[in-house]
């Protein structure tokens, strides 16, 4: 895989969603490369004023925020059109498309967006339209209770195969259950404990009264 400046700017804008900063650890173990590597890189980035570094900790600058949307736009509607075109699995769809992506931005991708009907979300619950509309309430920071799940935020296959295992999409209601520090999500299908990721990047709404 050849990865270019677009998979750092994903990768920064997810665990920045996520969890408010991202690190070089973070992005080089996502993007499997070699820390030195991911240094050198966001070093470039930080060069070109697309983010600013402090420490090992990297944020997007406003600059690059404006050059990190239409990217993450890109991937969310690739992964829509490769799901509903190609049929890709749910929790496989973000890395299938991470070679993909780069095809959809620019004009083929706004006539791809408009032929898809311009769909609102990726497949993972993620805003296209309105970017920064998706809930951001995470379990960590809530009640035991009836939830909806509304998004995964980092969108890992080990976390999106242990939501697909019990049925969790997003629309799905879901059961949060905490005992201690231990939090669990259930459905009819089953559960899983969360990790401190998961805590944090799969969003909830909450479930109304009325709407199951
Ligand atoms: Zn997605």
């Amino acid at each position: 895989m050849v990865l270019n400046y677009e998979d750092y700017l994903l990768t920064i804008w997810e665990y920045s969603e996520s969890f408010g900063i991202a690190t070089e650890m973070d992005i080089s173990r996502r993007l499997k490369i070699t820390l030195p590597t991911v240094s050198e890189y966001v070093g470039k980035l930080s060069a070109m004023g697309l983010v600013e570094k402090s420490g090992r900790s990297v944020k997007l600058t406003r600059s690059g925020k404006r050059v990190t949307i239409p990217v993450v736009k890109a991937h969310r509607i690739a992964e829509v059109f490769a799901m509903k075109f190609m049929e890709v699995e749910w929790e496989e769809v973000h890395k299938a498309v991470m070679d993909l992506e780069h095809l959809f931005s620019g004009t083929y991708g706004d006539n791809l967006y408009r032929n898809l009907g311009y769909p609102e979300k990726c497949p993972h619950g993620n805003p296209i339209g309105d970017i920064n509309s998706g809930s951001r309430i995470a379990p960590v920071a809530v009640r035991e209770g009836r939830y909806v799940v509304d998004r995964v935020t980092l969108e890992q296959i080990e976390t999106l195969k242990k939501l697909s295992g019990i049925s969790a999409y997003p629309g799905s209601v879901v059961f949060l259950r905490k005992e201690g520090l231990v939090t669990t999500l259930e459905t009819e299908n089953g559960s899983f404990v969360l990790s401190d990721i998961e805590n944090q990047s799969i969003r909830l709404r909450r479930a109304g009264p009325n709407k199951i």
